[in-house]
């Protein structure tokens, strides 16, 4: 494989597009916002920058890797010659399935196209294609220049050979390859966020604050954050959508949302990206201050 699509510049485009580009694959980055590939961009060679000044990589590596990629606005013309597709656009089926469709009329016939998805079945998005056989999850974990797992996914109707190509070229890009099957939530996310939704419920029940909450999670099971940070981490909103997937896919009522997460949602507090959730940040600042409404 040499050219590899990314169709979305988001938070994991960037970071799918920037570990192809350093090893070397030219990569053709598709988003329909200009200047989210601007901002994708700039994010890409402020992180090199951050690889240099580590001496992870030289000057000239970082040029090279800038150098692999292109941008465009379009599937149509960002796929045309394409050997895999990495889908990490917006986290919607609709949407997906759409961009799926696209896809496949107009990538060789001998593309693999595979997506970042957190939670919808690659069996549903592979059915909109006519190659269901070369469909596969690709999920990348954030930051994806940092961790090293990706969790492949094989759908009901993924070819073998398919799936063995996808270990070899993440083992290429160093990455850590685990394979595992298309149910809800796959593996990372069926496990993580019935944790973080305990975590919600404990608090919710006032079993423990916020601060107890995570720190029994961080110092006594060596998490590096513990599940309420990390929630916020995520997104609130993320994490409510994965468990209704969870939820209804597996039909078991252990699976059920918080009613506080729910709350927490409906009220915009979504964690970081709304600049509050279980702690309140403050722009420029580290320090993890538990958020007022759990303050008291
Ligand atoms: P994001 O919102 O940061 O980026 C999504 C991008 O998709 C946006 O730039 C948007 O303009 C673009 N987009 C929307 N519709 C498009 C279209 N039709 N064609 C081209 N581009 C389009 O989202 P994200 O956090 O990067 O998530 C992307 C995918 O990765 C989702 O499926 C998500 O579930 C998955 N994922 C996210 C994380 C995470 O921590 N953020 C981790 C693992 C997997």
């Amino acid at each position: 494989m040499k050219n590899i699509s990314v169709i979305g510049a988001g938070t994991m485009g960037n970071g799918i597009a920037h570990v192809f580009a350093q090893k070397g694959f030219k990569v053709t980055l598709i988003d329909v916002s200009s200047p989210q590939l601007e901002k994708a961009l700039a994010t890409i060679a402020k992180n090199l920058d951050r690889q240099v000044a580590k001496e992870v990589i030289t000057e000239a590596q970082k040029a090279e890797t800038l150098a692999n990629i292109s941008t465009c606005n379009t599937v149509a013309e960002g796929v045309s010659n394409a050997d895999l597709v990495v889908e990490a656009a917006t986290e919607n089926t609709t949407l997906k399935l759409n961009i799926f469709k696209e896809i496949d009329a107009y990538a060789p016939a001998a593309a693999i196209l595979a997506s970042n998805t957190s939670s919808i079945s690659i069996t549903q998005i592979a059915a909109v294609t006519k190659r269901p056989s070369q469909v596969i999850g690709m999920h990348f974990m954030n930051p994806v220049p940092v961790m090293k797992l990706v969790e492949i996914i094989n759908g009901y109707t993924t070819d073998k050979a398919v799936s063995d190509s996808i270990v070899e070229l993440s083992k290429q890009l160093g990455k850590i390859p685990s394979v595992v099957n298309d149910y809800p939530g796959f593996i990372a996310n069926r496990i993580l966020m019935p944790m973080i939704n305990e975590a919600i419920i404990s608090l919710y029940e006032g079993v423990a604050g916020v601060n107890e909450i995570d720190t029994i999670m961080k110092l006594g099971m060596a998490h590096p954050m513990g599940p309420l940070q990390l929630a916020d981490f995520i997104g609130l909103d993320v994490c409510l959508s994965i468990l209704r997937v969870l939820h209804d896919g597996l039909g078991n009522p252990k699976y059920a949302p918080c009613p506080l997460l729910i709350n927490m949602v409906t009220a915009g507090r979504l964690g970081v990206k709304s600049g509050e959730g279980f702690y309140t940040y403050i722009a420029g600042s580290k320090e993890l201050i538990v958020s007022k409404q759990f303050n008291k």
